[in-house]
């Protein structure tokens, strides 16, 4: 028996990979899409503007898309909602009871949300024990899409070495605006030097990730964070450009050991959108490239080259993800896996 999932924000560009990451997925199966009223009353296939490289799934496609309000029939919600409405819809629905696995930033930084990365902070679930919303509600929330390399590529070295600082220069991908996103007039044959509030989210969501769980809410690792972010003509996979100064001196070799011995906690380990390896270090001299390397582990899987001494900071490297899987669809889904496998999220008695 699958449990029944619900995605908020159906038809827009994290949405879709929600639609195409579920088609066949062992444990969940969709029984209800919202999205705006503008959509609402629509099929699936007349709402949405399908910018996905395979078809929309037959058995989806002639879904009739809700207003997204608490009534819809399923056991829990996906959110790909954008910000602009996330706060209001996600609390009505965590309120109602729905379990909500939040892509949008509203609540990540509340002190009683899980910003949860499950190869990084697993135990950092245990703040859902501390909301108090309705009965069997809750929120959990992914990080930003660039957030989400950048904090797999710092953990090992947090753990073996200790962060002091940390500068990331970001080239992010097109669809991470969303659709239509940015103006191809903007977009084409240009770098955009700007991304509202993303240098911002990267300064801050490493820090609570890395952080501590405590009986206060989680305290924040100490790590100084700059970040500078660019908006590249690339379709998929946010490329970032990382110096660290570690606590304790380490050479190119050992950090670069470091990245490739990390090991997936045993809990996330064959999860089904679990990849095999969280990271890979690649050997070539001119990777990662999105071209190349953003479906590694299916989307799911950490890239990161060039790891060299930095003559500013201590060792430098690239970091590549892919923004809509592991930054978005692909993580808020291992996400939901790894609540089910801890028994958070089960199947309703009664239907709504
Ligand atoms: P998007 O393409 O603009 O889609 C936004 C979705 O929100 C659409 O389904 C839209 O429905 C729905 N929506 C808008 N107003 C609504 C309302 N009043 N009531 C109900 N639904 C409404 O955005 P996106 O790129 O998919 O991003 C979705 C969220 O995920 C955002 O919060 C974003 O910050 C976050 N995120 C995105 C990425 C990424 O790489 N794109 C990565 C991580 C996180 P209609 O089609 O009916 O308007």
């Amino acid at each position: 028996m699958k449990l029944k999932v619900g995605i908020l924000g159906a038809t827009g560009a994290v949405g879709q990979k929600f639609v195409r990451l579920l088609e066949n997925h062992p444990w969940f199966e969709i029984t209800a899409l919202a999205a705006s009223s503008r959509s609402a009353g629509r099929t699936y296939r007349d709402a949405v503007n399908w910018v996905e490289s395979t078809p929309i799934p037959e058995s989806i496609a002639g879904l009739i898309v809700a207003e997204a309000k608490p009534d819809i029939e399923c056991d829990f919600v996906f959110s790909g909602l954008d910000s602009a409405v996330a706060t209001e819809i996600e609390s009505a629905f965590a309120e109602a009871g729905y379990p909500v696995i939040s892509n949008a930033r509203n609540f990540r930084m509340e002190n009683d949300v899980p910003l949860l990365i499950p190869e990084v902070n697993p135990d950092h679930l245990d703040l859902i024990t501390r909301q108090e919303r309705g009965a069997g509600g809750f929120i959990v929330t992914n990080p930003n899409c660039s957030t989400v390399g950048l904090v797999l590529a710092l953990k090992p070295l947090h753990d073996a070495f200790g962060l002091e600082a940390v500068s990331v220069t970001t080239l992010q991908a097109l669809s991470g605006a969303g659709y239509p996103g940015v103006a191809s007039l903007d977009a084409l044959g240009n770098v955009v030097p700007f991304i509202s509030g993303e240098e911002e989210k990267l300064a801050i969501e490493p820090l609570k990730i890395l952080g501590q769980l405590t009986a206060d809410g989680v305290q924040n690792a100490e790590i100084s964070i700059s970040a500078q972010c660019n908006r590249v003509p690339v379709m998929e996979g946010h490329l970032e450009c990382v110096s660290v100064k570690l606590k304790r001196r380490a050479s190119a070799k050992q950090v670069a050991q470091a990245l490739s011995s990390f090991k997936t906690p045993p809990q996330i380990q064959g999860l089904p959108t679990a990849p095999d390896s969280a990271l890979e270090v690649l050997d070539e001299e001119d990777g990662p490239q999105p071209r190349k390397h953003v479906y590694s582990g299916n989307g799911m899987t950490v890239s990161i080259g060039r790891v060299q001494e930095c003559a500013v900071l201590d060792v430098k490297f690239v970091v590549l993800s892919h923004n809509t899987v592991r930054g978005a669809a692909g993580g808020a889904l291992l996400n939901a896996e790894l609540l089910t496998r801890k028994g958070l999220l089960q199947k309703r008695n009664e239907p709504r």
